[in-house]
């Protein structure tokens, strides 16, 4: 059977883009139909990305914590942990949430359809569920389909120790020895965690550093600590082949920085970027544009080259995060609605929840060298934070860029406990337009890591100039 629905707004994928969207365009009086081919909403971000990834960190942290309190007089017997419970413990703040999505699509009278969609003409989409398909007709559609795991080629997929991020977050058992493929934000998440459950961590990495996208000085506090705690750090490292060998598999290494021999390890996790969806949801028969990656390009009204056909989130573009897609959601929603909005933001932060947390925001050192944009620097050292003493750490720094006559914010990175809280500071002071006096002016409590901050101008300004 085939039901025929009609909307005012279509939303595809059920993702932070597409539920914030869907939510705003149904407070803003329109008639929404959501199609989600998974029976919870929430996509990637909820499900198998942000808040699983989060859960498990936190579990990372407190065992972490609770080892290092040793040094501290303060000891613990060796944690017994049962995986098992953890992942049901994580799923089930998966599930509270998802749960709360629910009801808050239900309390705007959102119609949700479950299945597959694939667009049939510029204003239609066929929708195939398990049981039942539908025909929506829409006027407006918003494609917030999000991105899948990339694989690379001649893996043996299938193989139970070979994994991609969703894998590693349904933990099993915890594995003696792991290979990381990618040393980009997920594969370091997932690394931190399996370190610190007890599982020897070894990571490989195609291009020359860790996080590529950030600052190298800001980058080195987390490099000093795992190469201290994990077995093996390869960057300008491929791995060539990987080959069954009962339950584990074993991996060779090609390029500059890559070990002679083999390695056998019990789990691989494959993190070397994800693929935007774009070429799997019938957009020619919509006539909307997909690039040869998958993206959609769109406008600062979120718009597709189709200008009734709105795209937000992964699907349209770098950078790959949920803050990202729910910012766009609302755009798109607003537009639709006859509102004035565009994209303008300024600057999209970006957190890697590792231990120590490497959260930047605005330009970079490196991206500034490129554009050739001069920029001054100012950088207070976490080992001089009271705070971060209190907590037993030493390592982090807080680091500011600016420009040299007006000494308005220009980037900021905050490598450290808690970088990824503290860096919201330093991106409304840059959305504000704040100059360095801004920030050295504005009281701190003590003893903070946000302090580091106001160090960092001060340092900056010449008003701190020995650390005390
Ligand atoms: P998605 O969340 O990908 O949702 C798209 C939805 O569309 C999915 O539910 C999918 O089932 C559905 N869909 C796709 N095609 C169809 C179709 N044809 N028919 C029906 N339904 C369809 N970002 C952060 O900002 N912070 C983090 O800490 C963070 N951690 C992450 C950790 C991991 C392990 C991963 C994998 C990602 C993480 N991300 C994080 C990235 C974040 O998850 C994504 O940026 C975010 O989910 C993108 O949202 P979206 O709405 O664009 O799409």
């Amino acid at each position: 059977t085939k039901n025929i629905i009609e909307c005012d707004t279509l939303v595809l994928g059920a993702g932070p883009g597409g539920y914030t969207a869907a939510f705003r365009a149904a407070d803003l009086g329109q008639k929404v139909v959501i199609v989600e081919r998974y029976p919870v909403l929430g996509g990637v971000c909820l499900n198998v990305g942000c808040i699983p990834s989060k859960a498990l960190l936190h579990a990372a942290k407190v065992i972490t914590e609770a080892e290092e309190m040793n040094e501290a007089g303060v000891s613990f017997s060796k944690p017994e942990i049962d995986p098992g419970k953890l992942n049901q413990w994580k799923q089930g703040v998966v599930d509270k949430l998802t749960g709360g999505l629910a009801a808050l699509a239900r309390a705007r009278k959102i119609q949700i359809l479950q299945g597959k969609g694939q667009f049939t003409g510029a204003y239609e989409m066929e929708v195939t569920g398990e049981n039942e398909n539908w025909s929506v007709r829409f006027k407006n559609a918003i494609i917030a389909a999000g991105s899948s795991a990339a694989k690379l080629p001649g893996f043996p997929y299938g193989h139970p120790a070979l994994v991609d991020s969703t894998g590693a977050l349904d933990l099993k058992k915890i594995p003696e020895k792991m290979l990381v493929i990618g040393g980009g934000i997920i594969g370091l998440e997932m690394a931190c965690v399996y370190d610190a459950l007890g599982a020897k961590v070894t990571i490989a990495e195609f291009s020359d550093g860790l996080i590529p996208a950030a600052d190298r000085d800001v980058v080195q506090p987390l490099l000093e600590r795992i190469r201290k705690r994990y077995e093996a750090i390869y960057t300008n490292t491929r791995v060539s082949r990987l080959e069954e060998n009962g339950d584990r598999l074993t991996a060779s290494f090609e390029g500059q920085g890559a070990p002679k021999e083999s390695g056998q390890y019990d789990l691989v996790l494959v993190a070397v970027g994800r693929r935007p969806n774009g070429k799997l949801i019938g957009a020619e028969k919509a006539g909307v544009q997909v690039d040869e990656r998958g993206f959609i390009p769109v406008n600062r009204q979120q718009q597709t080259n189709v200008p009734h056909i709105y795209a937000i989130g992964d699907i349209c573009g770098e950078p790959m995060l949920a803050h990202k897609a729910s910012y766009e959601g609302k755009i798109a929603a607003e537009v639709i609605a006859g509102q004035k909005a565009e994209y303008d933001a300024m600057t999209v932060p970006s957190v890697a929840y590792t231990d120590p947390e490497i959260a930047w925001m605005g330009l970079t050192e490196e991206e500034a060298e490129k554009k050739g944009i001069p920029v001054e620097k100012s950088v207070f050292p976490w080992n001089a934070s009271g705070r971060n003493l209190t907590m037993g750490r030493r390592d982090g720094l807080t680091k500011l860029l600016w420009d040299k006559s007006s000494k308005r914010l220009l980037g900021a990175a905050i490598a450290g406990t808690g970088a990824g809280e503290l860096l919201s500071e330093t991106t409304l002071a840059f959305e504000m337009g704040a100059d360095l006096e801004d920030i050295a002016l504005t009281i701190h409590p003590h003893p903070s890591l946000s302090e580091t901050v106001m160090f960092a101008a001060e340092i900056g300004l010449g008003t701190i100039t020995d650390l005390y």
